[in-house]
């Protein structure tokens, strides 16, 4: 089952795909732009990546993982790593499960240029990773209910379990003022 590989590339891609995320960040503030030479990027992506720096940031990442790839392509998943995360996260966001951000693009959006920036770069990969997303929707179809449930439960929980500690945070500052006005 590909969900589960007999390597870390898939991890490997989500983790060093955050990290790089933010470095693209750091180029964006060091240099004012958020392009870098991404030589097989048409004029319009270049455009769009330039006036969008989180959408910048995020071709940098994926640009970085690309070359992390060429020097060891053995590691199939890496850049799928980061496309699953965000296609996973487009499925729960269509589902009113998160919320879409309102700071970076929506999950979907993310997940569509990326694999498009793939495309672009590498067409036999990107077939691949065609495969791998067919796999993935199967299978949400397969735990769709579940998971829906799983979620809601633990959101139940969490709304349940800030609730009591603003309960806490109330008593805790009604018995502060007690004892300053007992003191006085
Ligand atoms: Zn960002």
């Amino acid at each position: 089952m590909f969900l589960i590989p007999e390597d870390f590339s898939m991890l490997d891609g989500m983790e060093k795909f955050i990290i790089s995320h933010e470095m693209g960040h750091a180029f964006f503030s060091q240099y004012g732009i958020a392009a870098w030479p991404y030589e097989s990027l048409s004029h319009q992506k270049k455009e769009l990546i330039s006036t969008d720096e989180e959408i910048g940031a995020d071709t940098f990442a994926i640009h970085t993982l690309r070359h992390i790839y060429i020097k060891h392509n053995d590691q199939k998943r890496l850049m799928w790593g980061a496309c699953m995360f965000f296609l996973v996260f487009s499925l729960f966001e269509k589902e009113g499960l998160i919320s879409i951000p309102t700071n970076h693009p929506s999950s979907k959006d993310r997940y569509h240029y990326l694999m498009d920036y793939i495309h672009d770069v590498d067409s036999a990969l990107y077939e691949q990773y065609l495969r791998y997303e067919k796999g993935v929707l199967g299978f949400w179809v397969a735990v769709h209910d579940t998971v829906k449930k799983s979620v809601l439960r633990y959101k139940k929980k969490r709304q349940n379990y800030l609730a009591e500690l603003g309960q806490i945070e109330t008593y805790a500052k009604h018995y502060l003022r007690c004892s300053e006005e007992g003191e006085e």
